[in-house]
């Protein structure tokens, strides 16, 4: 097991810490109970060492991207880390990112979801998963949010996979009023769900970047990495 040094000890905790206190008071403002809304911090591209040291001052829920990146960490870290996959998932890494997380946030097909209900089965899990919604033009990934219900009902008649919610980026260049109204839509649409029995705790929205306005539109995961680790290069 690595020991975390000091100083990257310092900057990485009170980042966090720093960071949690802007989640609570972003949830106060909006009249929302801080513990509501859920850190993710997003380690991708930062050494396993800065979440060694994340771990040891209590943090458990890290975000990672690439699959090869998650092994490779997961490897090197305790065991009761609680991998959230964050990342464009191809078939061929299915069984992969199965196997070490305990959240998908990123499942935009019915195919991607099918192969997960399939291969969790046969790997004896059941990871939660969120519906990923494209919110803005430059992203590749996500569904369009008319296709969102369909996949949210097909999620909660399956064995093997644990329904959570609704997923999203804002766009890179919008507004706060802009990102808002982006976010608000998942609200609105896990609001339509419920009112036909299709109960979705979670909305997975909200980075470095947009994270109030997320909180405002009622987000319970937001996904933070610059504003912990730093920024990628
Ligand atoms: C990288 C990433 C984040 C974190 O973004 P920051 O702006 O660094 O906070 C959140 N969600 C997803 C899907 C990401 O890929």
């Amino acid at each position: 097991m690595m020991e975390p040094s000091l100083n990257q000890d310092d900057t990485v905790v009170s980042r966090y810490h720093a960071v949690r206190q802007m989640i609570d008071a972003a949830a106060i403002d909006v009249g929302r109970d801080p513990l509501s809304v859920n850190l993710l911090s997003v380690s991708k591209t930062f050494p396993a060492s800065d979440i060694q040291t994340l771990y040891h001052a209590g943090v458990r829920a890290f975000g990672e991207n690439r699959i090869p990146e998650l092994e490779s960490k997961a490897a090197q870290l305790p065991g009761d880390i609680e991998w959230h996959f964050i990342g464009q998932l191809q078939a061929n890494k299915v069984r992969r990112a199965v196997r070490l997380a305990a959240c998908i946030h990123s499942v935009d097909s019915l195919a991607l979801l099918e192969r997960i209900d399939r291969i969790a089965g046969e790997e004896n899990r059941c990871p939660g998963i969120f519906i990923e919604i494209n919110s803005g033009e430059e992203s590749k990934s996500g569904c369009h949010i008319s296709e969102a219900p369909e996949l949210v009902l097909r999620a909660a008649g399956m064995a093997h996979v644990k329904p959570l919610g609704l997923m999203t980026m804002s766009a890179a260049d919008a507004t706060e009023a802009e990102q808002f109204r982006t976010f608000e839509k998942l609200a609105v649409l896990q609001r339509e769900l419920a009112a036909k029995g299709v109960f979705l705790p979670d909305l997975s929205m909200g980075m470095s970047g947009d994270f109030k306005a997320a909180i405002a539109a009622g987000s319970t995961w937001v996904r933070i990495g610059t504003a912990i680790f730093g920024g990628r290069s």
